[in-house]
Order: C-alpha cells, then sequence, then structure tokens
C-alpha cells in the first residue's frame, strides 16, 4: 500500500485503483485545471488565440514531459496515465487538452510505442540516439511539438500516402508539401511532419512514411490561412507549406519504416485524441449538476433541480457518462501491440462512444439547463461547440469507425466476396 491520501475529487476518467503515480499526476492536472485552465478558456474561445499561458503552467510543472522516460529526465507516465491525465485536462480547457495531445504523441509514439514495434538492432541504436535529442528538447528546453498530417486528401484516413514528400539529400531530407489543420501552428518549436520518402520513381508507397521533426525556424516552412472555426478554437490549426525545406537526419523521429509499422501494431495510438472530449463531457455533466442545483458562482441561486424531466435527464447523463467512461477505462488499460480483434473492436467502440457521446452529453445539457445557459459567459456553449469537434479527426471519425468496425467484423483479413 502506498501512503498518499485519497483524492478530493472524482478525476474524468472515473474513481479507478490508480497508483500512487497517477493520483498525484491527476491532483496535479486537476489543481493545474481548476486554477489556472478553466479561469483562461473563455479567452483563447474568443480570441482563437493559443492558450500560451497554458503551456508555460504545463512546462513548469514538468508536464511537456509526461511521458518522456525517466531515464531521459521525463516523468515516464505510460500510456494510460497519459490518457487520465489528458482527460483531467480537457475538463477545463478542450483546446489545451487537444493541442497538449498532439505535443505528447511526439513523446509517446517515439518512446512507449516504438519500444513497442519491431525493429532491427541498427533501426533500434538509430532511434535510441535520435530520441535522445529528441526528448533533451523537451526536458531541458521545454519544446513543445505540434504534430502536423492531414493533408485534405485520404492520407490522414490511412487510406493513401502523404502528399508532403522528403528527398535525400547529403546529411538530411528535403521537405515540399502541405498540411492543413496544423494546431499549435505558430506556437510549436517543432513540427513532427508525416510524409512520403520521394525514391525519385514516382511510385509514392504509404510504407515509405517518414515522420520527421521540422524546426519552426526552417527556411521555407510558412503558416497561412484564416482559423475562425466552430469549435476548438485556442487549437489555432491553420495551414503549414514547406518548400525545399532542410531537415537534418537528426531530425528523423522514427527510422525509415517504423511509422507505418507502428500504425499497424499499436491502434492504440489513435485513441490518444478521445480523452480530451472524456474531459469536456465531465465538465458539461457538472455544470448541468450545479446549474440545477442553483451553485454556478456568479448567477443567482435558482434552483430548477424539482422538476422530474430535468432529473430523468440528468439520470440519462448520467449513464451515458458512466458508460463511456467504463470502456475509456476499459481500452486503456488493455490498450498495447498486436491487440486481439475482440480487443481492436472495443477500442474503436470506445472511440466513437466518447467522440460522438461527448456531444450528446453537451447537447442534452443546454437541453435541460435551458436558455439561460447558453449564454457566453458560461462555459456550456463553449463545451457544446468544443465537443462537436472530436468524431471529425481522422483517421478515426465517427464515420470511419463505423465502417471499420462494420468491415472488419464482417470480414477477416484477406477475405473478399467472388
Ligand atoms: C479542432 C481540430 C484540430 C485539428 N488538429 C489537427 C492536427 O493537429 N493535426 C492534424 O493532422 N489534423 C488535425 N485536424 C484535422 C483532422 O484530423 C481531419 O483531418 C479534418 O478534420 C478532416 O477534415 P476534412 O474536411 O479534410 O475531411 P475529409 O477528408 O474531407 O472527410 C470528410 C469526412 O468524410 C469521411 N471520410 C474521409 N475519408 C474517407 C474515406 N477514405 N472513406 C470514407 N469516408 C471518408 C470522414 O468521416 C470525414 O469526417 C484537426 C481538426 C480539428 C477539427
Amino acid at each position: 500500500m502506498d501512503a498518499l491520501p485519497a483524492l478530493s475529487f472524482v478525476p474524468a476518467v472515473g474513481d479507478l485503483a490508480f497508483t500512487a503515480k497517477q493520483r498525484s499526476l491527476l491532483s496535479l492536472a486537476n489543481e493545474l485545471g481548476r486554477t489556472r485552465f478553466a479561469p483562461r478558456a473563455a479567452q483563447w474561445d474568443r480570441e482563437a488565440s493559443f492558450p500560451f499561458a497554458n503551456y508555460d503552467d504545463l512546462r513548469q510543472a514538468r508536464l511537456l514531459a509526461l511521458c518522456v522516460p525517466e531515464s531521459n529526465g521525463g516523468l515516464g507516465a505510460d500510456y494510460a496515465t497519459y490518457m487520465m491525465v489528458a482527460a483531467e485536462i480537457g475538463r477545463f480547457c478542450g483546446a489545451t487538452a487537444l493541442t497538449y495531445n498532439m505535443h505528447i504523441c511526439s513523446t509517446l509514439w517515439t518512446g512507449l510505442l516504438a519500444d513497442g514495434i519491431a525493429m532491427t538492432p541498427a533501426q533500434r541504436e538509430e532511434h535510441m540516439r535520435r530520441r535522445d535529442l529528441h526528448f533533451r528538447r523537451v526536458v531541458q528546453d521545454g519544446a513543445v511539438y505540434a504534430q502536423p498530417f492531414s493533408e485534405g486528401s485520404a492520407a490522414a484516413a490511412g487510406r493513401a500516402p502523404f502528399g508532403t514528400t522528403a528527398r535525400k539529400v547529403e546529411g538530411g531530407w528535403i521537405v515540399n508539401g502541405r498540411k492543413i489543420f496544423a494546431s499549435l501552428s505558430g506556437a510549436a518549436d517543432f513540427y513532427g511532419v508525416l510524409c512520403t520518402e520521394d525514391k525519385g520513381d514516382e511510385k509514392p508507397d504509404a510504407r515509405d512514411t517518414l515522420y520527421l521533426a521540422v524546426p519552426a525556424s526552417s527556411e521555407g516552412l510558412s503558416i497561412s490561412g484564416e482559423w475562425d472555426p466552430l469549435g476548438m478554437r485556442g487549437t489555432v490549426s491553420r495551414n503549414l507549406a514547406f518548400k525545399e525545406v532542410f531537415v537534418s537526419d537528426d531530425e528523423q523521429l522514427m527510422p525509415r519504416g517504423i511509422y507505418y509499422k507502428g500504425a499497424q501494431t499499436w491502434p492504440a495510438m489513435f485513441f490518444t485524441l478521445a480523452p480530451t472530449y472524456l474531459g469536456l463531457a465531465n465538465a458539461a455533466y457538472d455544470f448541468t449538476v450545479s446549474y440545477l442545483r442553483g451553485e454556478v458562482p456568479g448567477e443567482p441561486p435558482v434552483k430548477r433541480r424539482m422538476y422530474p424531466t430535468k432529473q430523468i435527464s440528468v439520470a440519462q447523463m448520467r449513464i451515458q457518462l458512466e458508460a463511456m467512461k467504463s470502456i475509456f477505462t476499459r481500452a486503456i488499460l488493455e490498450a498495447g501491440p498486436d491487440p486481439s480483434k475482440d480487443a481492436r473492436m472495443r477500442l474503436y467502440a470506445a472511440h466513437y462512444s466518447v467522440m460522438e457521446g461527448a456531444n450528446d452529453i453537451a447537447r442534452l445539457a443546454i437541453r435541460t439547463c435551458g436558455g439561460q445557459s447558453m449564454m457566453k459567459h458560461l462555459p456550456l456553449e463553449r463545451l457544446y461547440r468544443d465537443s462537436r469537434c472530436g468524431s471529425l479527426m481522422l483517421p478515426w471519425t465517427a464515420e470511419l469507425v463505423l465502417d471499420r468496425m462494420g468491415r472488419e467484423t464482417l470480414y477477416e483479413a484477406g477475405e473478399r466476396d467472388e
């Protein structure tokens, strides 16, 4: 038994048998979220500006290095612990949690996930050497990484090679192409770009996907486009263009061919977008309870809890939230390389349940609390808008998850109808 006292709050993932490390990280995330991120959330949303102040706090709390191994000076959190912490942050500021996910993935994929992907001894040696540099930047310099994959083509859905290319030259790569929806644009120190190796044979192949860190200061890298979306406005996800951008060999975040293997081996790598939305669902539910009890700070203490219809709505919200938490928890605890078919289906189901469920709960919250609750000075309408964005995210949009689940349930690998 460890000596830490019980948590003074129920985390967004629910009350689980946390380790001492998880309890301490969840307490930290909750404290930062409640006291710093929640009071600032309306500002980023109103201005569609990046939450720099929150990143200063994350840096100071060493949370930028959450998933950097302890041997590299990080906090050494595993996959499940990251997912718990991310959900806690999402409860207070969706845009911070979502962009934090982009940053954390650059350390999680090169760290824990890469450890579970088969590599030759030479690839392993190369990877360990290069990731040291990358982890050092995060731990010592507090560097922030973005994760721009989307191109507006079938590539981010995993159905075509990336159109952004990298051509091998002496000492590095020349990157050309364009990315859309690059969260943290203008805020990141490095852009972790997925691109296809240009072998000069005009036969782009997804197996030749490269994962490169492009320094923000690179010549030939530019940011463009308006950013005025419905929700998740603080992510500042503008367009990136790469024109003959030179990137040194050491910026390779994974050896050649390993990203492709990783995406096949570790499907849960795409589930990391979900905790933000589990956090939002918790926030909408919590708001509804305190609003109906007349306990929202700064609002008149009008109670609305005595109406049976409201009681039923709250019960329905809680039932859906509990189902989301249960399947989310099961999925994060069993996540790993090469899941069974059953676990893979459950992972898809968990992703769909959280992404669509978050918006269902936010919708019910507004309907139940009523007209005065959707005013801009209250967080509910922002939660509603932010929650709509989860199931739009590739590669696992709500539609594509349904598509995958149906097909992969009814067809075994390689099976075809004549
Ligand atoms: C707030 C926010 C932040 C984001 N941040 C990032 C980021 O940091 N990095 C990043 O890389 N991307 C990011 N994205 C982009 C996101 O992952 C998707 O790429 C983007 O939402 C896709 O929009 P689209 O209009 O190009 O979709 P389209 O590709 O036009 O697809 C539209 C819909 O059609 C369906 N569809 C797509 N492809 C297929 C197919 N092959 N078969 C069947 N159906 C299909 C999907 O359901 C999809 O929702 C972000 C998006 C949002 C909303």
